[in-house]
């Protein structure tokens, strides 16, 4: 298939810890925008929607200032590209070039490095609306779309929120050739026709392809859709050499993780918006903090109960982790009045969880046990209902 948009062929980084350069080869030239992070450092490179063509290890390779690149789609029309720094650097040049001379076009950026305070000052000067890519064609993007568009006036029925995770630069958890994001994209649809086919609630997906979504976003969907229930979906992986965990997972909000293997999965999730080059310092406070407290406690209840339905129904159709049940503070979990589960649907580090995620049949199920779950957890909530006790 032809690609409508600009190639990436080749990527070069030459240089030392004082001075870097990056280079990337395209069939046209393009352009761009550059920015730092701080902690840790970065740069990310905002550019319209490319199709990478490069060799898919380039991103592991380091040199000088440049410790790691990841790159891929943030929203429909722009990508990003994100370098992990060694140490504190500005951005001395970034600019695209036309083919000439017969080099092909390409984007330049150079790297010099500085101490940390010409870092932070240089960091107050340029990032402030830096969560967004300011370049490009740029189409709505899908979260934007939604959060534009909240629950029709006409439409009574509950709205369920469906969260694949990761997606765009941000991979997720990978083994051999699969990764993540794709794996739980797919599951994620699934259950939208699923549901919709039923025909009870109102599926809202907070993303539908490829495309990088912020935590704090995929939160604001869920809250200005006024959702009734928030599943996001996922596949966890241990890091090679820490056992051999296997089976589904269902987690919940807690500010204190149930037990160590929570905890590192959280923080591991948590990391998605630094992977992408969101802000983390950005979260948004708009409700006092008292309010939060007293919603959070039902929707908390509200939660646990769906979590322990889920367990149930998945229970039937896949194997299922031998605690089952946990919870951690998952940042993607934190909607104070949208009762929200994460589901992690198995282990794509372990070869039978890995099997099963990519069966065909497998996946129906356990789709058809999540839709069960929904079912348990609306039927009940009716009939609960009302002046509370
Ligand atoms: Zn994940």
């Amino acid at each position: 298939m032809a690609a409508p948009f600009p190639v990436a062929t080749d990527v070069r980084i030459a240089g030392d810890e004082h001075q870097t350069r990056f280079i990337l080869d395209l069939d046209k030239r393009i352009s761009l925008r550059a920015f730092t992070l701080a902690d840790p450092y970065r740069v990310v490179i905002d550019i319209p929607q490319v199709s990478f063509q490069i060799n898919a290890g380039a991103g592991a390779a380091a040199r000088g200032l440049v410790k790691a690149f990841r790159y891929g789609l943030v929203m429909p029309g722009g990508s990003r590209i994100v370098f992990d720094l060694s140490g504190p650097a500005k951005i001395k040049n970034a600019y695209g070039l036309d083919p000439a001379n017969g080099q092909p076009a390409r984007l330049v950026i150079d790297l010099e490095s500085v101490d940390r305070t010409a870092f932070v000052q240089a960091l107050a000067v340029e990032s402030r609306p830096e969560l967004r890519p300011a370049i490009g064609p740029v189409a709505v993007p899908p979260a934007v779309a939604a959060l534009a568009a909240p629950k029709p006036a006409n439409d009574a029925r509950p709205v369920v929120v469906i969260d694949p995770g990761h997606g765009g630069i941000d991979n997720g958890t990978q083994s051999g050739g699969e990764a993540e994001k794709g794996l739980v994209l797919g599951f994620g649809i699934a259950l939208r026709d699923r549901l919709e086919k039923a025909g009870k609630y109102r599926v809202v997906m907070t993303r539908t392809d490829d495309t990088f979504i912020p935590l704090g976003d995929r939160v604001k969907i869920a809250r200005n859709q006024s959702a009734a229930l928030f599943v996001s979906i996922h596949a966890d992986a241990l890091p090679k050499g820490e056992g051999d965990a296997q089976g589904a997972t269902v987690y919940t909000l807690s500010d204190k993780a149930s037990d160590s293997e929570a905890e590192r999965l959280a923080d591991s999730e948590n990391k998605a918006d630094a992977i992408g080059g969101v802000n983390l310092t950005e979260e948004p406070t708009d409700v006092a903090d008292i309010l939060i407290d007293l919603a959070q406690r039902e929707t908390r209840a509200f939660s646990n109960r769906f979590a322990r339905l889920v367990v149930g129904e998945m229970k039937t159709t896949a194997r299922m982790h031998k605690h089952p049940l946990k919870s951690a503070g998952f940042r993607v979990l934190k909607a104070p009045d949208v009762p929200s589960v994460l589901i992690e649907l198995g282990y794509v580090s372990n070869k039978e969880d890995l099997l099963q995620l990519q069966s065909e049949s497998w996946r129906s199920k356990t789709v058809g046990a999540v839709a069960q779950a929904i079912d348990g957890f609306f039927s009940k909530k009716i009939v609960s209902a009302g002046p509370k006790n």
